[in-house]
C-alpha cells in the first residue's frame, strides 16, 4: 500500500512541486488548497491520476481526513510581501489556527508532520549569515510583522506538540526559492523583474538596491525538504542557496538575461524590509548530506522560459 501524505498549499508554487515529487516517488497524495493565493493550473496535470485526489478547503476551520495518514506536509500560506500585506488576518491565521489544525490531525493519525518555516523568523537580522542558532530581530508590530509573527508563533506550537505529545515533527526554514509556477504578479522581486522585462517596462527597484537576497532554485529546495522528512531531525533547519547578491547587481542580470534594455527605477523600500540574508547552511549539509546544486544562471534560465511561454493575456494581468 502506498503511503498517504497530505500537502497543504498544493496549488501554490512550492505545494505543487512538492505534489509532483511524491507522486513521482509513488505515495499517494492528498492536496488541499483554498486557492487564496494559489492556482489549479498549477496541479491540473495531477487531476485524474489514481494516487491523487484534491480536497478545496481552507486549514483555519477544522480539517478532516478520511483513512490512514503517514506524513503532512503544511505549506499552506501567504508567501509574497504584497499577499501578506493585503490579507493579515488570513496569514495570522493559516500560520496560528491552521498549523493548530493541522497538528491535531497529525497527532489523531499518528503521522509525522513537516511545517513550512521561513527565514523571515530571522527578521531584519542583525547577525550574518543567518544560523538556526539566531533568534532574529522582528518588529511584531509592523505590517510585515503578521507573516513572520505567524510563523514564529508555528514553530513554537509545533516544538511544543512535539515535547508536550511526543509527535514526530520537522521544521524546514526557507529561504528566497524561485522556479517555474511563481505567479507573475505575486509581487515578489524574481517574477517582478521578469514580467517588467517581458512587458516593456522599468525594472523597479525599492530602496537603493543594496539589500541582499540569495536565491535557491526549486528543485534544490524541494530535494532539501523531501531529505528532511525522512531525517530524523527535529530542530528549524535552513534551506536555502548561500550565494547572496545585492538587488540591484540581480537587476542587471535580468536585463542581460532577458536580452532587453530595460531601466531600472527605483522606488520605497517597504517598511522592515530585510537589509542582508543568507543561510548558513552548515547543518543541512551535515545533518541532510544536501546542499544546492543548481547555479542561478541555470535557474534562472528555467525560470524565464517558464514565464516567456505565459499567454499575453497573463502577461497583461495586474493584480497589484
Ligand atoms: P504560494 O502563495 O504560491 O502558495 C501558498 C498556497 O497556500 C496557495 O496555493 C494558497 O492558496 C494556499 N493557502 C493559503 N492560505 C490557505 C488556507 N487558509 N487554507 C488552504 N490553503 C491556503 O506560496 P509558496 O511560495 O508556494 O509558499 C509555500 C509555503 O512556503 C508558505 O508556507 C510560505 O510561507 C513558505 N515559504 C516560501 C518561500 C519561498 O521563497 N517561496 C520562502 C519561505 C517560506
Ligand atoms: N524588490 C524590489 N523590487 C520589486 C520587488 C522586490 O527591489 O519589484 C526587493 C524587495 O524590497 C526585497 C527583495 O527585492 O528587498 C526581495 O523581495 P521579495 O518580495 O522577493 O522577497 P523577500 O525576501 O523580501 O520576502
Amino acid at each position: 500500500m502506498a503511503k498517504r501524505v497530505l500537502i497543504t498549499g498544493a496549488a501554490g508554487f512550492l505545494g505543487s512541486h512538492l505534489c509532483d515529487k511524491f507522486i513521482a516517488n509513488g505515495f499517494y497524495v492528498i492536496g488541499m488548497d483554498n486557492l487564496i493565493t494559489g492556482d489549479l493550473k498549477n496541479i491540473e496535470h495531477l487531476f485524474g491520476l489514481e494516487n491523487f485526489e484534491f480536497h478545496h478547503h481552507d486549514v483555519t476551520k477544522f480539517v478532516h481526513i478520511g483513512g490512514d495518514l503517514d506524513y503532512i506536509l503544511h505549506f499552506a500560506s501567504p508567501a509574497s510581501p504584497i499577499d501578506y500585506l493585503k490579507i493579515p488576518i488570513q496569514t495570522l491565521k493559516v500560520g496560528s489556527l491552521g498549523t493548530h489544525n493541522l497538528l491535531g490531525l497529525a497527532k489523531e493519525k499518528d503521522a509525522r508532520i513537516l511545517i513550512a518555516s521561513t527565514s523571515e523568523v530571522y527578521g531584519d537580522p542583525l547577525v550574518h549569515p543567518q544560523s538556526e542558532e539566531y533568534f532574529g530581530n522582528v518588529n511584531t508590530i509592523s505590517p510585515r510583522g503578521v507573516y513572520d509573527e505567524a510563523k514564529r508563533f508555528q514553530e513554537s506550537i509545533t516544538m511544543a506538540y512535539h515535547r508536550f505529545h511526543r509527535l514526530e515533527t520537522r521544521i524546514v526554514r526557507i529561504f528566497n526559492t524561485y522556479g517555474p509556477r511563481m505567479r507573475l504578479n505575486d509581487g515578489r522581486v524574481i517574477p517582478a523583474f521578469i514580467g517588467q522585462a517581458l512587458r516593456g517596462e522599468n525594472l523597479t527597484i525599492f530602496g537603493d538596491g543594496s539589500q541582499t537576497r540569495s536565491f535557491c532554485y526549486v528543485d534544490d529546495q524541494i530535494d532539501g525538504i523531501y531529505k528532511l522528512l525522512f531525517s530524523d531531525y527535529t530542530n528549524p533547519i535552513n534551506i536555502g542557496n548561500p550565494h547572496e547578491i545585492t538587488i540591484k547587481e540581480f537587476a542587471q542580470e535580468i536585463v542581460n538575461l532577458t536580452g532587453t534594455n530595460q531601466k531600472m527605477i527605483f522606488k520605497e523600500l517597504p517598511q522592515d524590509d530585510p537589509k542582508q540574508r543568507k543561510p548558513d547552511i552548515t547543518k543541512a549539509k551535515n545533518i541532510l548530506n544536501w546542499e544546492p546544486k543548481v547555479s542561478r544562471e541555470e535557474g534562472m534560465k528555467k525560470t524565464y522560459e517558464y514565464f516567456k511561454a505565459l499567454s499575453p493575456q497573463e502577461l497583461e494581468k495586474k493584480e497589484h
